[in-house]
């Protein structure tokens, strides 16, 4: 079965790598069913969002009928998974569609996650659940929202299908968007091939990084300067995750991306209160994926990368290896560089020269204090205005006056006038992020056949910056009992 309800697909990466694919078809989904569709996302990519909805639509977004115009791939890949080495993972329960060009011009690929097995699927089912695709959905969104870089989900359709999980669960397909699907697992599974790896880092810089192609002879080694620029875009990302408190959970190398986008909202949670050793995906035993161990974890990722290349980066692999770990040793600086930036924007201030340890002083109060991340920010905001929260509720005066101190100082020192510096902080500091027992709850309802929920969650968190009085239950902490027992996973 085929369907037209979205055509003009192009297959840049089946051509160009035709050894990390194979073409295969989804399974049917017995009685499929739109549960949301991203309309703004589908203007973007310039899908006729009408075509989409009718049966037709549904099926191809289901996985059921392929493209009329396209044939759907399982993509090869292998990865570290917590620090351990898999050969050959790959698109267990995913097929790539395959590329569309939206509006501005940029390529993306569309891919089905939860479309049944391939020959990938080792002992797993090839299926996904109406929570957890609902759950990427939402947090990739909101993700976007807050303006880190990510894939988009552009539907989830309910297959109709009951999938055996702890008990049977309504099967779901996820329709994802992504500046591709390349990660650092895909060279670690080519790696054993030198022309296919040479062919991909080539096909990625064409794709991610077309300014290091533009001028080979320039005498800097291409594959190095690709290495640094993911590296780059890398720790850029990271650093913002870390602003916004959000806790991948599963940084394995497989989905660590060469575009620098977020991908694979499986385990993945927001802090409530600063605790940098939170963890919230059940296996995850070791808290190697906790909130303060991602910048690490990600260096890690990228020796792993780094280590497909080393062939193509300089003559010999000593200079390879003292030219690549003069890159690697350069992620500290750069993470700590956005990082630093972005908390100095946090509260009001270009930078912190006036006063070196104000940043570092108030994480270690809100890290004493478990205080809400995203609710501090606000709250710091709300005290230069005199309005809305006040941040005694979240800190207490006695050690918080202090610093206030300090932070006022600062700002006087930089010329800025605390109504101004209250407004520009509430453009960087969201009141709105997915709030586990928000999430929960909303995902909860999905599954027993309530969207309502959802789709006012969606609403506030995809409006993250913008505080309504209709919205104040999603910017409340969740209650002590519920963070006490959360997992995601
Ligand atoms: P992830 O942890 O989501 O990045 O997935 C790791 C690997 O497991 C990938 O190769 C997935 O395609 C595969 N996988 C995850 N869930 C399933 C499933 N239900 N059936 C088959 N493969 C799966
Ligand atoms: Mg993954
Ligand atoms: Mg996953």
């Amino acid at each position: 079965r085929t369907s037209a309800a979205i055509t003009g697909f192009e297959r840049t990466f089946v051509d160009a790598l035709t050894p990390l694919s194979v073409p295969w078809q989804g399974a049917d989904a017995p009685a499929p069913r739109l549960l949301v569709v991203n309309e703004s996302l589908a203007a973007d990519l310039q899908l006729d969002v009408e075509a989409l909805r009718t049966d037709d639509g549904v099926a191809l977004l289901s996985g059921a009928a392929a493209p009329a115009d396209a044939v759907p791939v399982a993509t090869a890949y292998s990865g570290h998974q917590f620090g351990g080495y898999s050969p050959l993972l790959g698109d267990g329960r995913a097929l790539l569609l395959g590329e569309l060009i939206d509006r501005d011009g940029r390529r993306v690929d569309l891919q089905l996650k939860g479309s049944g097995r391939t020959p990938f699927s080792r002992g797993g089912d090839g299926f996904a659940v109406v929570g957890p695709m609902l759950r990427e959905y939402l947090v990739s969104e909101a993700m976007h929202a807050l303006g880190i870089p990510t894939t988009r989900s552009l539907s989830v359709v309910a297959t109709g299908r009951d999938i055996q999980r702890t008990g049977a669960e309504p099967g779901a397909v996820l329709a994802r968007i992504a500046a591709s699907h390349l990660r650092v697992g895909t060279f670690e599974y080519a790696v054993r091939n030198t022309d296919l790896t040479r062919q991909l880092a080539d096909y990625a810089i064409d794709r991610h990084y077309p300014e290091l192609a533009a001028d080979p002879e320039s005498g800097g080694n291409r594959y190095l300067e690709f290495f640094e620029a993911v590296l780059e875009r890398q720790a850029a990302l990271v650093a913002q995750w870390m602003l916004v408190g959000f806790v991948h959970g599963v940084m394995n190398t497989d989905n660590t991306t060469i575009s620098g986008e977020t991908i694979d909202y499986g385990p993945c949670a927001f802090l409530d209160a600063f605790d940098p050793s939170a963890v919230f995906s059940s296996i995850d035993h070791a808290g190697r994926y906790a909130y303060g161990n991602q910048p690490a974890v990600l260096k890690w990722n990228l020796a792993r990368f780094a280590e497909t290349l080393l062939r193509f980066m300089a003559e010999t692999p000593d200079e390879a290896i003292t030219a690549a770990t003069g890159v690697l040793d350069s992620f500290e600086a750069r993470y700590e560089r956005h990082f630093a930036t972005g908390m100095a924007s946090k509260i009001g201030l270009d930078d912190v020269s006036a006063d070196p340890d104000l940043i570092a002083d108030l994480l270690t109060l809100m890290r004493e204090h478990r205080a809400d991340w995203t609710g501090t920010f606000r709250a710091l905001a709300d005290e230069l205005r005199g309005d809305q929260v006040p941040i005694t509720s979240l800190l207490p005066r006695e050690h918080i006056g202090p610093w206030l101190d300090r932070w006022r100082s600062a700002l006087a020192a930089a010329g800025r006038d605390p109504e101004a510096v209250a407004s520009t902080m509430d453009r960087v500091n969201p009141v709105y992020i997915p709030r586990n027992h928000q999430v929960d709850a909303a995902l909860r309802a999905a599954t027993e056949g309530d969207l309502e929920p959802f789709g006012r969650l969606l609403t506030a968190v995809t409006h993250p910056f913008e505080r309504r009085t209709e919205w104040a239950h999603y910017a409340a902490p969740a209650p002590q009992a519920f963070s006490d027992t959360f997992q995601t996973f």
